[in-house]
């Protein structure tokens, strides 16, 4: 009985001095901050975008860093969209706005993921919108024009930071990894960025509003455009992916006005 009493003494002492609530702290017990793997993540990139890696070093730790974040991306609750639930990237806009020539702007040849700003090709399609001006704004509405997440996923890098003059092709970018089919999809040349890194995205998520920063993007010769690239992980080497066919497939949000809609 006495030592019962004593075990409730020490208890109460426990619950009094050891509750953060007592020291008056407010921390709540969960697992370490989730932006952590990320923002090692976006560091690592800009470190290569910069050619401050060695090809072979970016090489050998990209799938390490993108296992923990997958792994990070479940346990978070992070679900995985078909590419049927994929939504078109440009808000109000369809794939008619892509080039039509060719590959439709697409070359992947000469494109290598660790060469980072510096790399060939252009593993891409151009979204161009209706920006006769040039101030960023739909021609029709006047109003920005959103660019939405394609795919689910997570944003892993980011660029916020982009000034006139500078010489980043990508200007204010976002990476975004697709665990379900471990993919990584570019968002270039925005004017305003409406995510973070470690923020979990659907298909159709705001991400930012369509600009024209970056080194060329923000030339008078170039039409206001979403430079948009999806990059699949192939033997840890992110390969471009021709997607097209899968942006012409993809949701339309909002559902484009008529003139649009004969593709
Ligand atoms: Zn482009």
């Amino acid at each position: 009985m006495r030592q019962l009493r004593y075990l409730m003494l020490v208890v109460l002492f426990c619950v009094l001095f050891f509750h953060p609530i007592a020291h008056g702290e407010n921390e709540p017990s969960l697992p370490p901050s989730p932006s952590q793997p990320y923002t090692t993540f976006n560091d690592f990139n800009t470190r290569i975008r910069d050619g401050r890696i060695s090809k072979t070093a970016a090489h050998t730790e990209l799938s390490g860093r993108l296992a923990a974040i997958r792994a990070d991306y479940y346990s978070r609750g992070g679900q995985e969209y078909a590419s049927t639930e994929w939504v078109f990237p440009v808000a109000g806009y369809n794939a008619g706005t892509i080039e039509k020539r060719g590959g439709h702007g697409f070359v992947a040849s000469g494109y290598d993921f660790f060469s980072g700003n510096r790399h060939g090709g252009h593993p891409a399609y151009d979204i161009f919108i209706r920006d006769r001006n040039q101030d960023c704004r739909d021609d029709r509405t006047g109003e920005a024009v959103k660019v939405l997440s394609m795919t689910g996923g997570v944003v892993v890098a980011l660029e916020n930071e982009w000034r006139q003059g500078s010489k980043l092709r990508g200007g204010r970018y976002i990476w975004i990894y697709d665990p379900a089919h471990n993919l990584l999809a570019y968002y270039a040349h925005n004017e305003k960025l409406f995510v973070e890194p470690g923020m979990i995205v659907k298909p159709g998520d705001l991400l930012a509003v369509v600009g024209r920063s970056g080194l060329n993007a923000a030339k008078h010769r170039s039409p206001t455009h979403l430079h948009f690239s999806v990059l699949r992980l192939t033997d840890g080497q992110p390969v471009p992916v021709p997607a097209y066919s899968e942006l012409q497939r993809a949701k339309c949000l909002p559902k484009p006005p008529s003139p649009l809609n004969h593709e």
